[in-house]
């Protein structure tokens, strides 16, 4: 398997229009590594998606990607699903009879639920598969599957609407959390995993210095994992290498400050480092 990340931003992608941060400032003039589209990655092997965010056609455009096989939804989120229309590209616009392609997309139950009354999600994939141009699946709480030889896993995380992916082919496994994190204990099937990919949290403190960047009492700090909380549940998950993504430009650090984070983490023993658009990291 080889996981291929389509898109490193979170909810807020970098450059965000008309900021004039430095960290923004280097994205507009540099582009990639120092750019982020919003939250998508591709495992190839399986040849999965997961997620698609409202850049993703131009994500898919521009990566190794040449067919996907299924599209697997980590949860409602806007940053994770506006990009739905992408779906269209499989239809056959102008042939007659159609010869559409079908894309399986799979979506664990809780993430179903919340589709039919959020965003318009589900009324929207229904129209879709109504195109004849996706077909869409219900996992139930605990259902795995088989694509190409290799197991698919969705694992609920602690806010439960969100899930993770385990991959499993022969001896060795991928663990993908696309977000949320937030008071997970990873459970023992997940921890060793060969890769793990999972978001970087939300900076309260900058990495550097140990000053703090956001007010105790804000409410993103009951609602999002931290980073070092994150760094936490990365030493729990006692994975082989883990790859830090979801990377939101209100936490101000550019492509050069994650590498030089990264040379730290490195420093104390950790086998970590930070996604950045277009890489390909194999398992
Ligand atoms: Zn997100
Ligand atoms: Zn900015």
């Amino acid at each position: 398997m080889k996981v291929e990340f389509l898109g490193t931003g979170g909810a807020i992608p970098t450059p965000v229009p008309g900021c004039g941060c430095r960290v923004c400032g280097q994205a507009r003039e540099r582009g990639v590594p120092y750019s982020r589209l919003g939250p998508s990655l591709f495992v190839h092997g399986p040849d999965v998606l997961i997620d698609t965010p409202e850049e993703i056609r131009y994500q898919l455009n521009r990566s190794t990607v040449s067919r996907i096989r299924a599209c697997f939804y980590s949860h409602w989120h806007p940053d994770h699903v506006m990009g739905r229309r992408i779906w269209e590209m499989n239809k056959d616009w102008r042939g007659w009879p159609r010869r559409s392609r079908t894309t399986d997309i799979y979506i664990p139950s809780r993430v179903a639920r919340d589709f039919r009354d959020r965003l318009g999600t589900w009324e929207h994939l229904a129209y879709l598969q109504t195109s004849g141009v996706v077909r869409l699946a219900e996992l139930a709480e605990g259902e795995s599957l088989e694509l190409a030889g290799i197991q698919i896993r969705p694992i609920r995380l602690a806010e439960e609407y969100v899930y993770a992916f385990l991959f499993k082919e022969g001896g060795k496994r991928l663990l993908v959390a696309p977000d949320e994190l937030r008071g997970w204990e990873p459970p023992a099937e997940v921890q060793g995993v060969d890769l793990a990919v999972i978001p970087m949290g939300v900076l309260e403190f900058d990495p550097f210095s140990g000053t703090r960047r956001i007010s105790e009492d804000h409410s993103v700090l009951r609602s999002e994992a931290t980073f070092r909380q994150t760094m936490d549940i990365a030493g729990k998950l006692k994975a082989s290498r883990v790859v830090m993504t979801h990377i939101e430009e209100p936490d101000g650090l550019s492509y050069d400050d994650l590498v030089r984070l990264e040379g730290r983490l490195v420093e104390s023993g950790l086998n970590l480092s930070f996604a950045y658009d277009t890489l390909i990291v194999p398992v």
